[in-house]
């Protein structure tokens, strides 16, 4: 059998192990201590992604195939808009439904993770570096070399260009290509706020509340099934020295005396995670970025896949699945 490395333990990397582990002998290198990337939760408490939409077909029959239950997303009620003169209630307008996943989206990433076959998966080790030889290419990381046939690189691209030197050489074309390609929510810093009941909701609110004051610039319910909680996205503008007594300030002028009654506070900051933002991602974007790329280089030896690489849903869970497919179906 041949040999295959997949640098990345997040989504694309084990749905790619996942797909192709009877075809090849496979090994996941991962960087971190723990499997997801992007996706992380703690305590049930989704830090990264948390909604899938109806639409996403691609991981929602993976989800089916592997009996992962969903749940909708709870918007009932008001939403509240905050500024520094006020908070006001308003309704909010229909957006598409999404659903989150039943003990957050870890399960889906244990999921997988359990599937593939023993020994595939070598946690915190980094690849530093990829040599290709005549016949072979050569992974070096913290603990060893290794030599692979082939090799898919899972990573956000910019990332890839940044913890990954290449021998030879990547071409000036496709180091142009990967460094203009901005990782999908990079600039982001998530924040979950746990309370002992979801208070908002017998209060009329949906818990969503957009907010011109911050420092959680958007707020949504985020209750699991066994705790209550509300998710922010910090706004790029707030300080994170103050962070936490600015959040409890801020829930509190949002929903009086209950708002202080926090139980905990979790908080991700993205931009520090070097393997999941680099200082070009911290800025933040205007928009969804256009995503799809096909790069592969050593004669096609290593190929380019990852969320960021999708040509529709890029950025997105589903993004990651169909990244994937892109290659299979070639
Ligand atoms: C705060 C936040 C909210 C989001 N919300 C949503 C949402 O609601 N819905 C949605 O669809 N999407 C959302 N996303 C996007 C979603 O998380 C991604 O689309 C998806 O997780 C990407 O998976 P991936 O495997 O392509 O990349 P990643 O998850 O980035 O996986 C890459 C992996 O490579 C590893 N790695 C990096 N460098 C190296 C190296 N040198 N050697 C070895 N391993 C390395 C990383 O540790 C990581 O595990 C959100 C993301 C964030 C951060």
């Amino acid at each position: 059998m041949k040999k295959l490395a997949i640098i990345g333990g997040g989504l694309s990397g084990l749905y790619a192990a996942y797909s192709l582990q009877n075809e090849y002998e496979i090994t996941i290198f991962e960087a971190r201590n723990r499997l997801g990337g992007r996706i992380h939760t703690i305590e049930g408490f989704d830090m990264g992604p948390s909604w899938i939409w109806s639409h996403q077909d691609r991981i929602l029959s993976l989800i089916r195939s592997l009996k992962i239950e969903l749940f909708a997303q709870y918007t009932s009620g008001y939403a509240l808009y905050d500024t520094p003169q006020g908070v006001q209630r308003f309704t909010a307008p229909p957006s598409p439904p999404s659903a989150r996943m039943k003990g957050g989206l870890m399960t889906l990433i244990d999921a997988l993770a359990s599937a593939l076959h023993p020994n595939t998966l070598r946690l915190s080790e980094p690849i530093h570096r990829v040599d290709a030889q005549d016949d072979t290419i050569v992974i070096e990381t913290s603990k060893g070399s290794y030599k692979a046939d082939l090799i898919l690189c899972t990573l956000p691209p910019r990332i890839a260009l940044e913890t990954i030197t290449y021998n030879p050489p990547l071409s000036a074309a496709l180091i142009q290509q990967l460094s203009t390609v901005p990782t999908w929510m990079g600039h982001a810093a998530k924040c979950v706020i746990e309370y002992k009941t979801p208070f908002w909701r017998e209060m009329g609110l949906s818990g969503f509340c957009f907010s011109h004051a911050g420092p959680l610039g958007e707020i949504h319910d985020a209750c699991t099934h066994e705790r209550a909680a509300l998710f922010g996205f910090v706004h790029s503008s707030a300080s994170m020295e103050t962070i936490e007594i600015d959040i409890r300030s801020q829930m509190s002028r949002l929903f009086g005396e209950k708002g202080e009654e926090i139980v905990s506070v979790h908080l991700v900051d993205w931009r520090k995670e070097t393997f999941s933002s680099t200082s070009a991602d911290a800025k933040g974007l205007n928009a969804h970025p256009s995503y799809g790329l096909t790069a592969t280089c050593y004669n096609d030896r290593l190929m380019f896949i990852g969320t960021e690489t999708a040509y529709t849903e890029g950025g997105y869970l589903e993004g990651a699945i169909r990244s994937v497919e892109q290659i299979l179906n070639t």
